[in-house]
């Protein structure tokens, strides 16, 4: 015969989440945007191994960036960086 109780597990559940670059706090990783809107960004790097059955994660580094610092802080920037020479190619 088994017994059981009632336990409670505890779940986290994403509350906020703030910008790295401007730090403003939005509700959402939707960035504040309506329930339909797509406001997707991402800047994240992960190296590890992916086997059949596990997956070990050895880096991960996460930055958390709105859309309009994504598009007016970011994306300036990685084009500055752009030179066009592709002589070392
Ligand atoms: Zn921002």
């Amino acid at each position: 015969m088994r017994f059981y109780k009632e336990i409670q597990v505890k779940e986290r559940s994403l509350d906020s989440v703030r910008c790295d670059m401007c730090w403003k706090t939005f509700s959402s990783l939707n960035w504040g945007g309506g329930a339909y809107d797509i406001n997707d960004t991402s800047v994240c790097m992960t190296t590890g191994k992916d086997y059949v059955d596990d997956i070990y994660i050895n880096e991960e580094i996460v930055f958390d960036i709105c859309p309009t610092c994504f598009k007016n802080g970011l994306v300036p920037f990685i084009k500055s960086k752009f030179t066009g020479d592709k002589s070392e190619d």
